[in-house]
């Protein structure tokens, strides 16, 4: 936060990096519509546009009354790739882009990274570091070899690189999808990494209006875990696994998984309140605490398809099991779960975080030349024993197989 309470990042104030990424990618995207479809080349991985963007607009650009700035733009071709791959029209995405302003996310997370969340639910535009923004520069090929054979997975999908310079300063964004619904109120958020270590909110964090916890946390709050059908069960640590794989051979670490829970019987006892409220003549208290934004766009994406295709945790897992009570309001594909007391919940979630690479991290340590040398055998195993310690977490002591005790709680019946 800057002077006079504005939102700053590197200096800049963040109204001005919303807006004028927002004619950068209108123009990115624009430009593409003169490109003729046609099968990815390697070279499309490394290119690179610039625009300028001066005060007084040019034969390309608008004019605006931002700071002049560069734009520049990865891989434009191989991203349109992508975004085909997950069903996502040009239109439609400049249309989310770039139609309406961007919301900015209050970020738990200590990097400093700037999130914005576009109008429509769909997608999360991140402040990443530079070389977290090189790092996905050259996982691109890798990454997308993975995701085109096999779509189904709860890894980000990368949906643009994108640079915004201005006074030689440089903000590096990605655009992915995004993972919880803002429609709805969600009880509570984990970023959960299976480590205990240090792994709890701290006090501003638990203080906000919907925090997000980490895995002591998680811990305290559900002793006996998430429970869920056996089926949904086993899709989801299957997916799970194959997806920490793709990590581990990439050697990244210091992934979340990003969990949403919406608690159904403790929303339809606020509706219950609510309405009490308003009966007894009290106001309703219509901006209280966690509740949900409904703005006069946001309803296109309450009960109907996501945009992106595959993108909804339920597709993720490519589970099919019966939809939990016909819920209107609710957004599709949360994975139905119970806590142990048998409340009906609604899960969204994903991995998330996942540009940083030991290799780069560490990358003196990480001459084989060295590694021979200090016989530090460990070191090099440490993306495997993330990944090892991050599934185990995930499948024994957040997500449990349903008891039957807890199948035929009266709440189902109603
Ligand atoms: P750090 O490196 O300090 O952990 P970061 O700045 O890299 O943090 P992330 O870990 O990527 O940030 O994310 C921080 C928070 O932002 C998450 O805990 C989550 O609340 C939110 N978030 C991140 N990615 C998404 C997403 N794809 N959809 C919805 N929310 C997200
Ligand atoms: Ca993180
Ligand atoms: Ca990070």
């Amino acid at each position: 936060v800057g002077e006079g309470g504005e939102i700053t990042y590197k200096k800049i104030q963040s109204s001005q990096i919303m807006g004028s990424i927002q004619l950068g990618i209108q123009h990115a995207i624009g430009g593409l519509a003169s490109k003729p479809e046609r099968d990815l080349l390697m070279q499309d991985f490394m290119t690179v546009e610039t625009t300028n963007f001066p005060h007084e607009g040019s034969n390309h650009t608008p004019a605006h009354h931002y700071s002049e700035f560069k734009f520049k733009t990865y891989a434009p071709i191989a991203f349109r790739y992508f975004r085909d791959l997950f069903g996502i029209q040009p239109d439609d995405f400049l249309m989310s882009m770039c139609s309406a302003p961007l919301r900015e996310l209050s970020n738990p997370g200590a990097s400093g990274s700037i999130f914005y969340l576009t109008n429509d639910d769909e997608f999360i535009i991140k402040t990443v570091q530079h070389k977290e923004g090189e790092f996905l520069q050259k996982l691109l090929p890798g990454y997308y070899l993975n995701l085109d054979q096999n779509p189904r997975t709860l890894l980000p999908k990368f949906f643009g690189l994108y640079c915004y310079q201005c006074n030689s300063k440089n903000v590096r964004l990605v655009a992915m999808n995004n993972l919880l619904p803002s429609s709805i109120k969600l009880h509570q958020k984990y970023d959960l990494k299976g480590s205990t270590y240090k792994r709890k909110a701290n006090k501003s964090e638990r203080q906000k209006t919907s925090p997000t916890y980490k895995d002591l946390d998680f811990m305290e709050h559900h002793t006996e875990g998430l429970f869920l059908e056996a089926d949904t069960y086993n899709a989801l640590i299957k997916t799970m696994q194959r997806d920490c794989r793709v990590l581990e051979s990439f050697k990244i670490m210091d992934y979340s998984l990003l969990v949403g829970i919406h608690n159904l019987d403790e929303a339809q006892r606020e509706k219950t309140e609510a309405r009490k409220r308003t009966d007894s003549g009290q106001s309703d208290g219509d901006d209280a605490e966690g509740e949900p934004r409904k703005g006069l766009n946001r309803t296109r994406s309450i009960n109907r398809q996501r945009l992106v295709a595959h993108s909804t945790a339920m597709e993720s897992i490519q589970a099919e099991s019966e939809p939990i009570d016909e819920e209107e309001d609710v957004p599709p594909g949360g994975i139905p779960a119970r806590n142990a007391r048998g409340e009906r919940l609604l899960l969204f979630l994903g991995i998330i975080d996942i540009l940083q690479s030991y290799r780069l991290r560490k990358k003196l340590e990480h001459t084989w030349k060295s590694m021979i040398h200090d016989g530090d055998t460990v070191s090099v195993h440490r993306p495997s024993f993330y990944a090892q310690r991050f599934l185990d977490f995930m499948a024994k002591t957040v997500f449990k197989k349903i008891p039957s005790s807890l199948k035929h709680s009266p709440s189902k019946r109603k």
